[in-house]
């Protein structure tokens, strides 16, 4: 560096500045980076490094000067009590060796220091302001000082409590500013992306990316279904004199706090613990990118105060990214359950994060045409989200001109029919309704634990069972005997009689069960739930009318849809009417269904404004569980209008038609859930 002129340096620090605000833009307010994070954190401390070595170059507009990030429109604005600041970096145990030395002189030398260590969860950060004891407003970080005004979304969040819990002796503070990661669970990840290829949307690039886009939706109901999580970290206003005093306490109002949160009295044993971590990570069921290690008196925090950016108390040991160079062989073409036709990248087997990696996915054809991937190329692989490796980048340098372009198949590999990619979807689907690779992935999906649940029928039994023609769609699995079963390789009379057995029980799943099972586009487990819970038999279900289905809350208008097309079909009505034949129970069971004599069952009702304590959606499915329709339009046939404050035209609309409008403590009474 220090051969750069300061003209040269100038240049370069402009161009790094562009570089990284296009790359900030993409990341917080799109939630869908080009770069990873490595990348960017390279460019910054590069800048950094310039910056140093220039002071005079150093402008406040510098992504160095202030906390990255911005309000996306459409989102009223929130400004923070106290600023949300971000977290300075260290990527060795000697920077962390550093980061301690800062922290002792900074404070007097008699004095004691204490560390707290504790995970950096990969999601956003969220302020969440409880007053006397009430969740009354949620924000999102944005520049720090001001933030998006997410409180609708957040209160969608099951683990964050709506009503802090009391804590004997202790008087409910008038204000709380509580500061926390929302994330998403890695299996929630999965999932979304999953049902996101099938609609043929664009795929999250890891959970934090997905933990924000959710959470800023403009329609709660979207960020409701979206399973994120919420980890507290932090007090803004109302903290104790200690961090990990205020962690507990916050534990006692029932947040849940990052866990393995340790206190330490030596850096070094900071650096053990830093180390711990690393080897655990990968088992977690949320991504961690780093350990955060925090100055545990609030006196001592005060004294080192922060920088415009992050506070000097605090520092954030970052992970490397683990990736790996190998060659792409081969790229091969899955079929799933709905049709959609995935590349996967045949790789020369690799260690990456402690496994052997010789497959990635490739996603569409859209991707491998940006990242002009290649059969033949040499590629850089990472594990996104720590769990799915994923080809980053081609070594373009390393090419021999050998490398063959990659055209995705225009007839379906497992059928030879046509396939087609729909105007605006990333997805190319096979054409053939009847393609053995719908059902060979339908029995698994059929059979899976959250569908019918049918153990010990694993793909390799499933596909026996194809391949010999003994099952040739779900039904036929009810037919099954211990004599046919006994045919398949490795299958003693011992499993053979346990699968039978497994499979009649299935008979007996409850609705939701079965209507996730029978995989209708768009219908997840949850969807399946909700349609089980509002119709209580597949026949009612059945009969349910496009707009019928869209007034309930959560089913939009591409499910009702898809709904509609399912049961209009000759072939699947058939296909439920023999299942109905060969036994399987078509009713929701358990909850609703025991429920005849509750005064909701079967009610119509209706939510309106902000109740004191319930989160709308808690409410809904409370509701809905003891057997009653929830819809979003106030109509004569409505049975029960429940109202909360600023209830709006729903509630006025009520009054006219004389519907009954309870408040939360009468719906609590009601339900018997007081
Ligand atoms: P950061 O993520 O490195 O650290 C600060 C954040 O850590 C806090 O805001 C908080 O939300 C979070 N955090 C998690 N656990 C915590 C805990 N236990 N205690 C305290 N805080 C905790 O910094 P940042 O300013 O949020 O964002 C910069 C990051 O975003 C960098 O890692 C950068 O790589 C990434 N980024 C990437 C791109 C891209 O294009 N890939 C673009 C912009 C930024």
């Amino acid at each position: 560096m220090s051969e750069m002129t300061k003209e040269e340096a100038s240049a370069r620090i402009n161009e790094l500045k562009a570089e990284l605000a296009k790359n900030s833009y993409l990341y917080y307010v799109q939630d869908m980076p080009t770069i990873t994070d490595a990348e960017y954190d390279g460019m910054m401390r590069q800048l950094r490094e310039l910056e140093a070595a220039y002071p005079e170059l150093v402008t406040p507009d510098s992504p160095t000067q202030h906390v990255g990030g911005y309000a996306k429109p459409g989102f009223t604005e929130v400004h923070h009590i106290t600023p949300l600041l971000s977290l300075a970096n260290a990527f060795s145990p000697e920077e962390m060796e550093e980061f301690d030395r800062r922290v002792r002189e900074g404070l007097p030398k008699d004095a004691r220091v204490e560390y707290v260590v504790e995970p950096k969860i990969d999601g956003l950060a969220c302020s969440i302001i409880y007053e006397n004891g009430r969740f009354v407003r949620a924000a999102t970080r944005g520049d720090g000082n001001v933030g998006e005004n997410v409180t609708e979304n957040v209160r969608t969040i099951q683990n964050i409590p709506k009503v802090l819990k009391p804590v004997p002796g202790v008087e409910m503070p008038e204000l709380l500013d509580v500061r926390g990661e929302v994330y998403m669970p890695r299996h929630a990840f999965l999932k979304l992306n999953e049902e996101r290829i099938e609609n043929g949307e664009a795929e999250f690039a890891n959970p934090r990316n997905a933990a924000a886009g959710s959470l800023r939706q403009l329609d709660p109901r979207v960020t409701a279904k979206r399973s994120l999580a919420f980890f507290a970290y932090g007090i803004g206003t109302g903290a104790l004199p200690t961090h990990n005093e205020s962690m507990d306490r916050l534990q006692q109002y029932g947040f849940t706090t990052t866990e393995g949160r340790t206190k330490v009295s030596t850096i070094q044993e900071a650096n053990e613990l830093i180390r711990k971590h690393g080897e655990r990570r990968a088992s977690l069921g949320y991504d961690t990118d780093g350990v955060v290690v925090k100055v545990n008196a609030v006196w001592q925090q005060n004294l080192l105060g922060a920088t415009g950016k992050d506070p000097r108390w605090a520092m954030a040991y970052k992970f490397p990214p683990e990736q790996a160079e190998t060659t792409l062989r081969d790229i091969v073409i899955q079929v799933g359950r709905t049709g959609v036709l995935t590349p996967t990248a045949v790789l020369d087997p690799v260690r990456l994060s402690g496994s052997t990696i010789s497959r990635a996915t490739l996603h569409n054809e859209d991707f491998i045409a940006e990242k002009d991937i290649r059969i033949g190329d040499r590629v850089i692989i990472n594990k996104a989200a720590e769990i799915i490796p994923e080809v980053l980048r081609v070594a373009v340098e390393k090419r021999t001109g050998q490398e063959k372009v990659f055209h995705m198949p225009e007839h379906c590999p497992e059928c030879g029919w046509p396939v087609e990619r729909k105007n605006g979807e990333a997805a190319v689907r096979c054409t053939n309704p009847h393609c053995p690779a719908l059902g060979r992935e339908g029995l698994i999906h059929f059979t899976s634990r959250d569908a019918m649940n049918i153990d010990g029928c694993g793909p390799a039994v499933l596909n026996q069972l194809q391949e010999t023609g003994l099952v040739k769609d779900p039904g036929d699995l009810y037919l099954l005997t211990v004599e046919d079963l006994m045919q398949l390789d490795r299958m003693g009379e011992k499993s053979a009689n346990n699968l039978v057995r497994a499979i009649a029980a299935s008979k007996e799943q409850s609705l939701d069960k079965l209507l996730f099972a029978l995989g209708i586009r768009h219908v997840g487990a949850k969807v399946a739930r909700t349609l089980a819970l509002r119709y209580g038999t597949m026949d009612e279900l059945a009969r349910a009318t496009q707009s019928e289905l869209s007034a309930i809350p959560d089913i939009g208008p591409v499910i009702a849809e898809s709904v509609v097309t399912y049961f209009g079909d000759p072939g699947n009505r058939d296909y439920i009417e023999r299942l109905k034949e060969l036994g399987l129970n078509m009713k929701m069971l358990g909850t609703a269904a025991s429920n005849e004599n509750h005064p909701f069952f079967g009610k119509t009702m209706v939510f309106t404004g902000t109740m004191p304590t319930l989160d709308r959606a808690t409410a809904q499915t409370m509701a809905q569980e003891v057997g009653a329709k929830v819809t979003s339009s106030v109509s004569r046939k409505t049975d029960y209008v429940v109202a909360g404050a600023d209830p709006g035209s729903k509630y006025t609309k009520a009054q006219q038609l004389g519907v009954t409008i309870i408040d939360e403590a009468e719906f609590r009474r009601l339900l018997g859930n007081s």
